[in-house]
């Protein structure tokens, strides 16, 4: 438990500078985009050109800090009760387009309601955000499944939640799997092992957060070779109409 709340802390104050140091960029981003803006109007020939790299570069790093802040910012976002199985059903389309034909999309059970609290627009970046690594660790195919259900955390318990029921919500690949030193720091804002124009790092710490804001835990289980599975577990709504009730953030799962 000590080392887990170590990481914690090492995560947050991460985060903390990550952040600020993503605001002042953002500002400063905004002010080379106008520039390029202005410049645009007057600049003709190979300068155009030119002038339309800086520009698109620039909107590249935008798109990063914008990620990094939403990592860093946890800004309190709506929580209600969402069905998991909807989401899972409605991103599935996106998903299967985004993950190609080498790679199957299997859900299951996508029948019944798992109402759970947390933030609609978010709960679609983590799957996207889950599904695309995992297409990432398949590069000659395999299959990816997203599985829902429920989960009863007692007592004594190797997760750091109380006690209670959870939704659960494993995304599994059939991949290259991760070795230890990759595990121990797949969370950590900028660690990435992809090349420079495909990974940025920011996926899994912005996953990590968003969980971590609606209550939750993700915890991952890898073998090299085999493949990789993320486990989500989110507060139940036991009993709450999809669409209703309001949470508040910090609030913990209770025990209903
Ligand atoms: P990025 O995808 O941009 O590298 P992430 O934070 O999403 O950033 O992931 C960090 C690293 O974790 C990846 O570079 C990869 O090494 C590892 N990783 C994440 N998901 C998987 C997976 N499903 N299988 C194997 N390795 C993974």
């Amino acid at each position: 438990a000590v080392e887990r709340s170590a990481r914690a802390a090492r995560l947050e104050s991460l985060g903390q500078l990550a952040g600020g140091v993503a605001h002042d960029f953002n500002n400063l981003l905004a002010i080379i985009l106008n520039y390029a803006d202005f410049l645009a109007d007057e600049v003709t020939g190979d300068g155009a050109a030119d002038l339309s790299r800086i520009r698109d570069a620039a909107d590249r790093a935008r798109v990063l800090t914008e990620q990094l802040l939403l990592f860093a910012k946890r800004e309190p976002t709506q929580v209600e009760v969402v069905d998991l199985n909807e989401a899972v059903k409605r991103s599935g389309e996106l998903l299967t387009r985004t993950i190609g034909a080498d790679v199957r999309l299997v859900c299951r059970p996508c029948g019944a309601a798992v109402p759970v609290y947390a933030n609609r627009g978010r709960l679609d970046q983590i799957l996207l955000n889950l599904v695309i690594n995992a297409r990432d660790a398949m590069p000659d195919g395999g299959v990816v499944v997203v599985e829902t259900g429920l989960t009863e955390i007692r007592g004594v318990s190797a997760v750091p939640l109380p006690p209670g029921r959870y939704a659960r919500l494993t995304v599994s690949d059939t991949g290259t799997g991760m070795s230890a030193e990759v595990r121990d720091r797949l969370f950590e804002p900028f660690f990435t092992t992809k090349p420079a124009d495909r990974g940025t790092g920011l996926g899994l710490s912005t996953v990590y957060g968003i969980v971590g804001d609606a209550g939750g835990h993700i915890s991952v289980d890898s073998v090299p070779g085999v493949g990789t599975t993320f486990r989500i577990l989110l507060p139940y709504a036991a009993g709450r109409a999809v669409g209703t009730g309001h949470r508040p953030v910090q609030a913990g799962p209770g025990g209903d």
